[in-house]
């Protein structure tokens, strides 16, 4: 059964997710970047370029299956949908700001009837609700740091990564609503309907973040050192050990590693005698 897959078609969870997509080996034809969607050749999978704000809303309705979009947006658009795994990319978190001069610096400050600017009306209503706070929201559709300024807000609830925004604006951060990322959600009867293929999808984009991480490391070793190589990686089954045609003295080892620990593999190795140390980038890692 095909399924229905919607990536943003813009913005900036677009390039990451695209990318992912492209290396799980989804082919999405050479004109992708012009196209509202795609259908994947013999792979069961059409993908939809689509505004990341709308992606819960098509999954909820079953317009589509599966969606890659941020954390916070799905959590504001209130669908029922289940988060199926985190992208590591795309991280921020949505916090409330006030501005530097106005002597807020925590939750407690803020004042009963406080003016909260934000795209966020959502999260930002269940959050004051919850701290039992009655604030008036005033929902914009962007550039919530300048509404202090203009009078229009005492406060806004906005989108933080470094805080340079902020600070460039003269705003502090005084609270954090929730940490986001990109993550791909589901709803639950899509997951019913095609709980194979969409898992089919998942473990693709799971294997390409591990294959990432990791280097596929291969040197030719004197036999008397085996025992070394073999406390050196305990890794993924620990090492591959092959014979070399014509060299009893040597014997070539491969070996999956962390890429941060090649540095020091690649040292170690060469004080064992290898020779040949090769390091190779990995596609794809299915463990
Ligand atoms: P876009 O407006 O299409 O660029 O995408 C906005 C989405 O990107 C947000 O809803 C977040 O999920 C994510 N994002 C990641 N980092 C940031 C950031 N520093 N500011 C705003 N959005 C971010």
């Amino acid at each position: 059964m095909a399924i229905r897959l919607a990536v943003p078609n813009k913005g900036r969870l677009n390039e990451r997710a695209v990318e992912l997509l492209l290396k799980s080996g989804i082919d999405l034809g050479e004109d992708w970047g012009r196209r509202l969607y795609v259908t994947a050749r013999d792979q069961g999978v059409e993908v939809m370029f689509v505004r990341a704000q709308d992606i819960p809303a098509f999954i909820a309705s079953g317009a589509i299956d599966l969606g890659v979009t941020g954390e916070d947006i799905a959590a504001e658009s209130g669908a029922p949908l289940k988060r199926l795994m985190g992208l590591e990319f795309g991280h921020c978190r949505l916090s409330v700001a006030a501005p530097e001069s106005s002597g807020i610096k925590g939750e407690g400050d803020i004042p009963d009837g406080a003016r909260v600017a934000t795209s966020f009306p959502r999260l930002t209503r269940e959050f004051f609700e919850s701290k039992g706070k009655g604030v008036e929201v005033i929902e914009i559709s962007g550039a919530a740091e300048i509404m202090p300024y203009l009078g229009i807000s005492d406060l806004i609830v906005d989108l933080v990564a470094s805080g340079s925004t902020l600070k460039m604006n003269r705003l502090a951060e005084v609270a954090k609503i929730m940490d986001s990322q990109a993550a791909v959600f589901t709803s639950e009867a899509s997951l019913k309907a095609k709980g194979a293929e969409i898992a089919d999808v998942v473990d693709s984009i799971r294997s390409v973040m591990a294959a990432e991480e990791r280097k596929y490391l291969m040197a030719d070793v004197p036999k008397g050192r085996l025992g070394d190589v073999g406390r050196m990686f305990p890794g993924i089954g620990g090492p591959t050990v092959l014979s070399i045609a014509g060299n009893d003295e040597m014997v070539a080892v491969h070996v999956v590693i962390a890429s941060k620990d090649v540095y020091k593999a690649v040292n170690d190795l060469k004080r064992l005698g290898a020779k040949g140390i090769l390091s190779v980038t990995i596609d794809r890692l299915v463990e």
